[in-house]
């Protein structure tokens, strides 16, 4: 039988809905939920995304800014512009689309954001509190999954997940946030020995490397949830994810296809960090 499809556009607009409501709650309190994202050069891949959060900015309610720098521009004049959006009450998330240019230090850049702004959840403090279970704002990426995995009804305390890629944005926290609801969690990664023998094992695979269909159905547990991050663009155009899509969904137990599936989520899940920032303004200014 055929894997359940885990629709990523349904969910999202599910979500959304959710969200929405609180952001016109907040707004009619006098509070509309504001986003700052800032891009630095002109990487046409970041500027499809940045346009993109935007417009999904302005059908759930939240304003938003985006502040654009030229490819050349310094790193004293974006941090300084951070620290105004740090100071504008009307922001109550920042977000900086990667990559920077080459002559930017990103770990510098994340830092300068405050703390309660970082809707990415990318400042160190941010990743230290995920990881020691008090998180503030979770990476939007694997938020979305386990988001997915809620809404799905897919159990994760006593599984056995397995998480293909370590990145800081993905991988790890991802990982990390498996660990937190309960699972038993193996991280694999490109140095890792007998791939399949890890990924045959998960009830809950989630990969994240960056590599066409390198996930074939014989690396699948049958019935597992499948959970492809993977957005490759392929010769002819086309994007596929790190998962064959085709084969897997015939022995998985849940799948999400690429596009359509995590993607739509993470830009939901910006929208909801932004939403919750701006919650936490309200409510510690309302102790003030
Ligand atoms: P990175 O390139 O930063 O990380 C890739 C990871 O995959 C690394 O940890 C690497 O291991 C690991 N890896 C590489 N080859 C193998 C292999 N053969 N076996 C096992 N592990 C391997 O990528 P990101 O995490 O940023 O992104 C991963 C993918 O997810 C990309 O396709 C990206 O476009 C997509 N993505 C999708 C998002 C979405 O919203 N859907 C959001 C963000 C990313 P090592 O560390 O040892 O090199």
């Amino acid at each position: 039988m055929s894997a359940t499809i885990m629709d990523g556009n349904a969910l999202a607009r599910e979500v959304r809905a959710e969200w929405k409501v609180r952001a016109e709650r907040l707004t009619e309190n006098g509070v509309q939920p504001g986003l700052a994202v800032v891009i630095v050069g002109d990487n046409p891949a970041s500027s499809i995304y940045v346009r993109n959060k935007a417009k999904a900015c302005g059908d759930t309610g939240i304003y938003s800014e985006i502040h654009a720098f030229p490819e050349k521009a310094s790193q004293d004049e974006v941090i300084q512009r951070i620290q105004e959006l740090n100071r504008n009450p009307r922001i109550h998330g920042i977000l900086v689309q990667l990559p920077l240019p080459r002559h930017f230090e990103s770990g510098k850049i994340i830092a300068s954001i405050a703390v309660e702004k970082d809707a990415d959840g990318f400042h160190l403090y941010n990743v230290g509190a995920l990881v020691t279970g008090n998180t503030v704002f979770p990476p939007c990426t694997p938020y979305g999954v386990m988001k997915m995995l809620e809404k799905c009804g897919i159990p994760v305390e006593g599984k056995h997940a397995v998480v293909v890629g370590r990145s800081n944005i993905v991988g790890k926290p991802m990982a990390f946030m498996l660990l937190q609801h309960g699972a038993t969690v193996t991280i694999c990664t490109s140095k890792t020995l007998e791939l399949a023998e890890h990924t045959k094992r998960a009830d809950i695979l989630v990969v994240a490397v960056g590599k066409p269909r390198m996930i074939t159905a014989d690396m699948v547990k049958p019935g597992a949830t499948v959970i492809d991050v993977g957005i490759n663009r392929l010769p002819d155009g086309k994007i596929a994810g790190d998962v064959d899509f085709e084969m897997v969904k015939e022995k998985a137990g849940h799948i999400t296809p690429v596009p359509g599936g995590v993607g739509p989520m993470t830009i939901t899940m910006l929208l909801c960090n932004t939403i919750e920032a701006a919650e936490r303004a309200q409510t510690a200014q309302a102790r003030v």
